[in-house]
């Protein structure tokens, strides 16, 4: 690893790009809107201008991505993605664009990236063993063993969504079946619950706004959501045995207060000093773990 890194984040509204030290201090950064309704070939050339015009300050610099979507590590193409990116399975991130910047691009999913971001020089600064969740309109998960991503055999580790949980039998997930954490701990989960709870179609940050309104709906929509989470988060520190569990993304703050005590609640005595911790580094952790991701020696 050498000189500055590079990282964009590429999200469904989103394209956000830093430039950072070896040390991780980001130092440069550019954005802008992903235009994600005019398909892939659009959103990479938004992704490759807003490398450009980090470019701009460190001529040197390396470039990694994160991705929404199932990356394939090996060939950094996308998998499998949802209808935040029309069209974007199957697009081969990292060739397109490298032939748009003239040299290499790490890619990976955003929420590895995040995870990466956060145990670099975020809330999990300098720890080895790391879970990072993203619960936003879904919900996710990065690995960090050893001080290393654990992307599984097939880079889709971290699938915290689809994770069978008491309480969703009737609520149905993101992949279309029912019973698993995502439809009840994120935002699309809020708005469901909610909306069975009183009839009213609002989206998930509006049902945190209410709670903290003092909704009373709203407020039992939150808790149960975050019971949820915390309960299914102490088993995953069993499981796992991480030094700290990171959440991050846009429901995060909402979600916390109500996981937290019943996290801290079933957490077994060997794993009692495993903190739950809020992200630190905001909408640009996914860019700042890109950006680590890109400085990386390559593997082949
Ligand atoms: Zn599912």
């Amino acid at each position: 690893m050498s000189g500055t890194g590079i990282g964009v984040d590429i999200g469904g509204t989103t394209t956000v790009g830093v430039l950072v030290t070896p040390s991780g201090e980001v130092v440069g950064r550019a954005r802008a809107e992903t235009p994600a309704r005019r398909g892939a070939a659009a959103v990479l050339d938004t992704a490759a201008g807003v490398a450009r015009r980090l470019l701009d300050q460190a001529e040197q610099a390396t470039v990694g991505v994160g991705s929404a979507g199932t990356i394939d590590p090996a060939t950094g193409a996308v998998r499998y993605a949802t209808d935040s990116l029309p069209g974007w399975a199957g697009t081969r991130i990292a060739d397109e664009l490298e032939r748009r910047l003239g040299r290499p691009v790490r890619v990976d999913n955003d929420v590895n990236a995040a995870a990466i971001g956060e145990a670099w020089t975020g809330a999990a600064a300098g720890l080895t063993h790391v879970l990072l969740v993203a619960a936003g309109t879904g919900l996710g998960a990065g690995l960090i063993r050893d001080g290393r991503l654990d992307r599984g055999a097939r880079g889709a580790a971290g699938a915290l969504a689809h994770l069978p949980v008491p309480g969703a039998e009737r609520l149905r997930c993101g992949c279309g079946r029912y019973g698993h954490l995502e439809a009840v701990a994120s935002g699309t989960g809020l708005a469901t619950a909610y909306k069975l709870a009183t009839g009213e179609t609002v989206t998930g940050r509006q049902v945190a706004a209410r709670a903290a309104d003092g909704d009373p709906a709203a407020a039992e929509v939150l808790a149960r959501a975050g019971e949820a989470l915390g309960r299914a988060l102490a088993g995953l520190v069993a499981l796992l045995d991480p030094q700290a569990v990171v959440v991050a993304g846009g429901a995060a703050a909402a979600l916390l207060p109500a996981a937290t005590p019943v996290y801290v609640a079933e957490l077994l005595p060997a794993w009692a000093d495993v903190p739950l911790l809020p992200a630190q580094l905001g909408d640009e952790a996914v860019a700042v773990g890109a950006a680590r991701l890109g400085m990386e020696e390559p593997t082949q």
